[in-house]
């Protein structure tokens, strides 16, 4: 088989594979919305009946104009069809509110469905660039490119309408082949033989077989340009609206970077642009494949109208009859043809809505236990690291090597070590965010894996390094809840040394931390946001309070604050604590000081500096050096 036939076959998935695919993207929906897949399903049927009761009613006045002409049932039929289509018009106008807004609000489903899929995952797969690497393919297919997983819902409206358009034209369009002409029409009686039935239902089948043939060949060219579209899509939002920036204003003048957009934008053969990708296959191929689908649908309306009128010509039925005739035919060759079409265009998408799955499909890799921890005893909980070495996932390199230590609940414990020794990764197993590749943590003498997942995490309170607070209140962002104890959160607060802060602000713990959501709303430095973290951890009341490089941006007189509490602060919980400023360990009753991935050293300050040969009186002193040569 030759390379391109391999790689379009490598695209296109069985029909079978399809079917199963499509089924699931529309369950999928149907689970996170029914209303929308039910409010679909109606405005769809309802789309598409609509039009043969007006080609039903048409005909019916014209029959009476050209035949008995009586006025009464003429009032009576134009009241009734214009009445009737009132009602419709307003029912249409109705659903197309709903199903417009449904209809938006699709692209917002799609993003949840993902966004639920990573909230779901194993930490350790989130942290994973090849995780986010198909995430973003998949965003930059649907955003840039429109192979969405949210196409499957068009995929749906076009069939169904298909189907329906399909009963509503056979009702219609029967009585063409049973009405008789009669004997008197002499040779033309030939008509009433059951082969032109064969030959015209023949004829509906091969056109709506073939012309879609060809639209779904030109769509295929489409998608075939789909990672061109999307690269280009990406660049010209960038270089698009490169002018627009304010943040690279001045850039952009000091290098005349305006002359980088204009070959991106200006140049010819660019995807979008005269010489680009759709443009000459429009002009070529796509173009041609669109005109050879227009030809067998006007045949085919030709031989139509043609045993239509040859049958009325011999007396078979009148003119209204004519005109239903004609226009239900029409129709239901337009729908049956595009039903085709999309049930072909369908088959192309597929390839895409299973890349969807396969994101989807992501497992879960971690252990999930189901034993209870026991609180009742806190203050005796241990926590143990046994022989536990580490790598992360994907990686060959041990980050972490033969760790072995212990802690009692109650302790302070700093966590020193030059950067990269594997601090915030000891820290991250702790929490259970990764296993370890070898050996075990023990809590109270039990594997953590064996715990409930869900309540060993909710035993830490951790403000990490790149920690994160949303553009909610100051209250929700600390409790992480919409209704909150604003004194508690208050309390908290002023522990974290946010009080003074917080008595200028007029809204107190209901100012939103961000203008986007409120007019009101303040951008609080990075020294004010730690202090916010810090609280967040203390409104956990959780047994252990973890701080990695908790003081980093504030300044010395905050920090000073800070340490000079911070027993204050912590009150009879454990405290974990990460920092690059040895002195502010001094505190602590414990130190463990990280080399290599490895615990090189572990207890008090005083006994640690006595080692003149030890890491921890290196760092010390190389720390204390850089402060008196200041
Ligand atoms: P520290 O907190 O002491 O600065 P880390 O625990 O953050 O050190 O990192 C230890 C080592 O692990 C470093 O070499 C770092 O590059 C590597 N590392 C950290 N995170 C990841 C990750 N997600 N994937 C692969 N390697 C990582």
């Amino acid at each position: 088989m030759s390379e391109k036939k391999e790689q379009k076959n490598n695209n296109l998935l069985s029909w079978k594979e399809t079917w199963k695919v499509s089924l699931r993207a529309l369950k999928l929906f149907y689970h996170y919305r029914p209303s929308m897949l039910w409010i679909h399903t109606f405005y769809t049927i309802y789309t598409a009946l609509t039009p043969f009761v007006g080609i039903f009613l048409s005909a019916r006045i014209i029959e009476e104009l050209s035949g008995n002409k009586d006025p009464h049932r003429l009032t009576v039929l134009v009241l009734f069809t214009l009445g009737l289509s009132a009602l419709l018009s307003l029912i249409g106008s109705l659903t197309r509110r709903h199903f417009k807004v449904e209809d938006q609000f699709l692209y917002w489903l799609e993003r949840q469905i993902r966004a639920d899929k990573m909230l779901r995952m194993d930490y350790a797969l989130v942290d994973d660039t090849k995780v986010h690497e198909k995430l973003n393919t998949l965003d930059q297919y649907s955003d840039n490119a429109g192979r969405s997983l949210r196409r499957v819902i068009w995929f749906y409206d076009m069939i169904l309408s298909g189907i329906i358009s399909l009963f509503g034209g056979f009702s219609l369009s029967v009585s063409l082949f049973t009405s008789k002409v009669p004997e008197s029409a002499g040779g033309l009686t030939a008509l009433n033989n059951p082969l032109f039935i064969v030959l015209i239902i023949g004829l509906l089948l091969a056109v709506t077989y073939l012309s879609p043939i060809f639209v779904v060949k030109a769509d295929a060219i489409w998608a075939k340009g789909a990672n061109d579209h999307n690269l280009s899509n990406r660049l010209f939002g960038f270089y698009g609206f490169l002018g627009a920036k304010a943040k690279i204003a001045e850039d952009i003048r000091m290098y005349c970077q305006e002359t980088l957009c204009e070959k991106h934008n200006k140049s010819k053969e660019g995807t979008f642009h005269s010489n680009g990708y759709y443009a000459r296959q429009s002009r070529g191929a796509i173009g041609i494949y669109y005109m050879i689908s227009s030809i067998f649908s006007v045949i085919f309306i030709g031989v139509v109208y043609l045993f239509v009128c040859s049958k009325a010509w011999a007396g078979a039925f009148g003119l209204g009859m004519v005109t239903q005739y004609i226009s239900t035919i029409s129709k239901l060759s337009g729908k049956v043809s595009s039903l085709f079409q999309v049930l072909g265009q369908a088959r192309n998408h597929a390839a895409f809505l299973k890349m969807n799955f396969d994101f989807l499909d992501i497992k879960n890799i971690m252990y999930h236990g189901n034993l209870p921890i026991d609180k009742t005893d806190v203050k005796n909980w241990q926590i143990e690291f046994q022989d536990v070495s580490f790598r992360y996932p994907g990686s060959e390199q041990y980050v972490l090597r033969h760790v072995n230590i212990k802690f009692h609940a109650g302790e302070r414990l700093a966590v020193v070590g030059q950067n990269g020794s594997g601090k915030t990764t000891f820290i991250k197993l702790l929490c259970r965010l990764y296993d370890p590749t070898e050996g075990a943590i023990l809590l109270n003498g039990t594997d953590i894996r064996k715990y409930d997942y869900q309540e060993y995490l909710s035993i830490f309170s951790v403000v990490f390094q790149d920690f994160c607070l949303t553009n909610y209140t100051l209250g929700q962002n600390i409790s992480a809840r919409e209704e909150y104890d604003r004194v508690l959160v208050e309390d908290c607060l002023k522990k974290a040394g946010f009080g003074e802060r917080l008595n200028e602000l007029p809204l107190g713990t209901e100012t939103y931390l961000s203008k986007s959501l409120s007019k009101e709303g303040v951008d609080m430095s990075g020294g004010e946001k730690q202090k916010i973290a810090l609280a967040r951890t203390l409104y956990k009341n959780a047994p252990f309070i973890i701080l990695d490089e908790p003081t980093a941006a504030l300044d010395p007189m905050a920090e000073a604050e800070i340490y000079s509490r911070f027993n204050e602060i912590i009150e009879d919980k454990t405290a974990i604590y990460i920092s690059h400023r040895l002195s502010s360990c001094r505190f602590c009753d414990d130190i463990l000081v990280f080399h290599k991935g490895a615990v090189v050293q572990q207890g008090s300050h005083d006994s640690l500096i006595q080692d003149s040969a030890g890491k921890y009186h290196e760092l010390w002193f190389a720390q204390a050096q850089y402060y008196t040569n200041k």
